[in-house]
This record gives C-alpha cells, sequence and structure tokens, in this order.
C-alpha cells in the first residue's frame, strides 16, 4: 500500500463528492472507488433475500457470499454483483436509508473495509477513494485527506435534480427529509461515523460550482 498514492474525499449525501471524485480521478488519471455504492450494493442483496437488517450473522454470511466487482475502465465506473450489473438499480431512493441502515453493522463495515483495501492493492497508479469514511479508517494514511459539505438547502437541491433527471418522481420537501435522517444516521452512528480526518481539508461547496471545487481541489493537492 505504501507506494500508493491515495486521496480521501468523504462527505455527507449531496456534497457533490461523487461527481468531483469522479472528474478529479480523471483528471489526475488515477483510479475512482465509489464505496458508497458498495453498501448500496449489500442493501440491495439484503432487500432482494429479506435479509433483516438487524440480522447481523445473515448480513456477514450474505456480504461472504457476494461477489462484487467494479468495472473501472468505464467511466462512471460500474459495479457488478455476482456479474449482474445493478449499477442503476442501487441509486433509487429506497436504497438511500437501507445503505445507511446496513453500514451500521460491524460485520457489514469489515468486510467492505477490506475489500476496499484490497480494491486499492490492484490500482497501478493512484485512488480517488470517496465515502464517508475513507480519511478516517480504510485509508488514514492517505497522502490527501478531503470533507466536502456544503448547506442542507443546497445538498437537497442538487439530490432532487439528480433524481428527477433520473425520471423518478419524488418531491424537493422528501428529498429534504430523506437527507435529514440519513446524515443524522451517519453522524451518529458508533463505527466509523461521518466525520473529518484531524488533517482532512474541510470544504464547503455551498455555492460553488464544479470547476471551481476542482480547481481548488487540484491546487491543495499540488501544494501537499
Ligand atoms: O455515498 P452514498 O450516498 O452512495 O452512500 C450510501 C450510504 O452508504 C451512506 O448513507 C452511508 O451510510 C454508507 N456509506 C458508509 N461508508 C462509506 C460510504 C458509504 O457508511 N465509506
Amino acid at each position: 500500500m505504501n507506494h500508493l498514492d491515495v486521496i480521501t474525499l468523504d462527505g455527507p449525501a449531496g456534497s457533490g463528492k461523487s461527481t468531483i471524485s469522479r472528474l478529479l480521478a480523471r483528471k489526475i488519471g488515477y483510479a475512482y472507488l465509489d464505496t458508497g455504492a458498495m453498501y448500496r450494493a449489500i442493501a440491495l442483496a439484503a432487500k432482494r433475500e429479506g435479509v433483516p437488517l438487524d440480522d447481523r450473522m445473515a448480513l456477514k454470511h450474505l456480504c461472504e457470499n457476494i461477489n462484487l466487482r467494479f468495472v473501472m475502465d468505464q467511466d462512471p465506473p460500474r459495479l457488478l454483483m455476482d456479474n449482474e450489473d445493478i449499477s442503476e438499480e442501487i441509486r433509487n431512493p429506497e436504497i438511500d436509508m437501507l445503505s445507511s441502515s446496513v453500514s451500521t453493522v460491524k460485520e457489514v463495515r469489515e468486510a467492505m473495509s477490506s475489500l476496499q483495501r484490497s480494491i486499492s492493492r490492484h490500482v497501478d497508479k493512484g485512488l480517488v477513494a470517496e465515502g464517508r469514511d475513507m480519511g478516517t479508517v480504510v485509508f488514514p494514511e492517505a497522502r490527501c485527506k478531503v470533507l466536502l459539505t456544503a448547506s442542507l438547502e443546497e445538498r437537497a437541491s442538487r439530490r432532487y435534480k439528480e433524481l428527477l433527471d433520473r425520471g423518478k418522481t419524488v418531491t424537493k420537501s422528501e428529498v429534504m427529509e430523506s437527507l435529514k435522517r440519513r446524515d443524522h444516521q451517519d453522524q451518529n452512528r458508533s463505527l466509523a461515523p461521518l466525520k473529518p480526518a484531524p488533517d482532512a481539508l474541510i470544504l464547503d461547496t455551498t455555492g460553488m460550482g464544479i470547476e471551481a471545487v476542482l480547481k481548488r481541489l487540484i491546487a491543495h493537492i499540488a501544494a501537499i
């Protein structure tokens, strides 16, 4: 792992971290790892198989028997679960809260963290890893750590627009309520809660365009 240059981007839902991480990775020629997609995959599998979200042993078993693989040479990378492309299905709003709930389970976090580190060992040049605990738990040795934030209002607007673009019927207030609940759960869980690493740059992207955020990050990466 020591040879690998890792950049971590953590942040709440709608902070823009997926878009920014993907563009940043493309710009600097690094691989991109979307760890939220992995928790979403476990939530989808649990839902399909009717596994209760409080059945830790069943969730552990599910994680051990699932084959998750990113197709990294596509942009954005596709996520395959047992060879099925689940990239679209995991973005459905009902998976938002389910993924937040499965991610509170110790056995699920252990399995996903270990898979994330293992994926990083197969990357050549560098890695942009996005999630909630990239800088604090999974890659604490990363050279550059960033926590992206934005106001609740702006995050809800971004998420609302994204869902409308994908043809979903939701109201803005539903989106805001769902974000609030998810943020609360992600920030207050006992294991790997969303919080900045002590050495993270905290960047509030409220009112900033994508290009401005990218420029700021590239300058920061070059400077440290
Ligand atoms: O980033 P995204 O919104 O797709 O993540 C879905 C859920 O997965 C989050 O709400 C969070 O609970 C969980 N997650 C996590 N740790 C990560 C990435 C995501 O707990 N590193």
